[in-house]
């Protein structure tokens, strides 16, 4: 049987289908195909879901992250911490402002930023900024960073790309003081037709400065701009797919305590169980003994139809792009993490019937 990593089909089923059709043929016939209506109706109802004050939509997820570095002045000459898990574009962000990046260690057991190894991290490096990552869609201990960061007067970015749906202590990702950045790449929890991103913020100040930046600096502020829009047919996708995207990500959460189940007595590390209510399951990676076992389980997964990938092979620190910088900050735990996982399929259209399919499978290689 068949187990697809992701599953379009039914997410943009015939009934959603003719639904956006419907818009995007409206939006065709106005000619307002830049900043329209949707966009402004998303950027509403995304910041009161999420808790914040203001939702700017931009082109994608690392212009997201790369425009909040430019709104705390984070340039050339300048220090910025990132978790040694995580998606390349995080480094990638720091770099494309002329910045350095600074590995921070992650917590062994969920591979998020570790607030003892950011206080180490600072004692050596004057940071002027760090990019917690909410990844794999687990709440990064912000309460915790943001105390260490406190007391050294760093700015936080939260890359929160794949947690849409994700709760830190107080409230929905989003609601802290820091800017957090999604990604609405068509693989993500909330995701569009293309590439799409978002900043949500609670300062007045800090979203009209995106607001110039993200359109040519355009609106009377003295300030350089870029283009970083996002299109009207994007955000008509991502307006109207905001309707189902809580159901969806309970059905991820479901999906996740039957693995959290089904796997108990397996020879694997799964996330900690305290987080199934609290993370946005965007994947569920299990860990094995070594990268010579994960890459018998790949093989053994692919050869039965199932979708998996390893996210993540390498930690940052050993990314041929980022080995100039290797050296910076502290990365033991993050290497000894990646290379080993693998991530199961948990789409929201997994049955309880694809779990078992997966274990099943799961239990004849290991
Ligand atoms: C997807 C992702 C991004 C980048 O988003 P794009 O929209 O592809 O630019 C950044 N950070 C993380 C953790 C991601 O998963």
């Amino acid at each position: 049987m068949t187990v697809p990593f992701y599953n379009f089909t039914e997410l943009h089923n015939d009934e959603f289908k003719s639904a956006i059709k419907e818009r995007f043929s409206k939006i065709i016939d106005d000619g307002a195909f830049v900043e329209g209506e949707y966009n402004a109706s998303f950027e509403q109802k995304f910041a009161k879901l999420q808790a914040a004050k203001h939702c700017l939509l931009v082109a994608n997820g690392t212009d997201a992250l790369e425009i909040c570095l430019e709104v705390l002045g984070v340039g050339p000459g300048d220090f910025v911490g990132v978790p040694g898990i995580t998606f390349y574009a995080t480094s990638e962000a720091v770099l494309n402002r002329g910045a350095t990046p600074v590995f921070v260690d992650v917590i062994p057991e969920s591979g998020l930023m570790c607030p003892q190894s950011l206080e180490r991290v600072l004692s050596k490096h004057k940071l002027k900024a760090i990019m917690p990552v909410h990844i794999y869609g687990l709440p990064a201990p912000i309460r915790e960073l943001e105390a260490v960061c406190k007391k050294h007067n760093v700015a936080i970015v939260e890359d929160a790309a794949q947690a849409q749906g994700t709760f830190l202590e107080n409230g929905p990702v989003g609601s802290s003081n820091n800017m957090t950045t999604f990604s609405f790449y068509p693989t993500k929890n909330l995701s569009a037709f293309g590439d799409a991103g978002a900043i949500l913020c609670q300062s007045d100040e800090q979203a009209e400065r995106i607001k110039h930046i993200r359109n040519h600096g355009r609106g009377g502020l003295p300030i350089f701009g870029r283009n970083s829009r996002c299109d009207h047919l994007q955000a008509a996708v991502l307006d109207m797919k905001l309707e189902k995207i809580d159901g969806y990500n309970q059905a991820r959460k479901k999906i996740a305590s039957l693995y959290h189940e089904a796997l108990k007595d397996f020879p694997v590390r799964v996330l900690p169980s305290r987080f199934i209510e609290t993370s946005s399951w965007h994947l569920y990676p299990i860990g094995l003994a070594s990268k010579e076992q994960r890459a018998r389980v790949e093989a053994h997964l692919k050869a039965k139809n199932i979708g998996c990938t390893p996210f993540y092979e390498r930690s940052q620190s050993e990314e041929p792009a980022l080995k100039n910088y290797a050296q910076l900050g502290e990365d033991e735990n993050a290497r000894a993490f990646a290379g080993t996982i693998i991530c199961l399929p948990i789409h929201p259209f997994v049955s309880q019937e694809d779990v078992a399919t997966v274990a099943a499978a799961l239990k004849e290689i290991l």
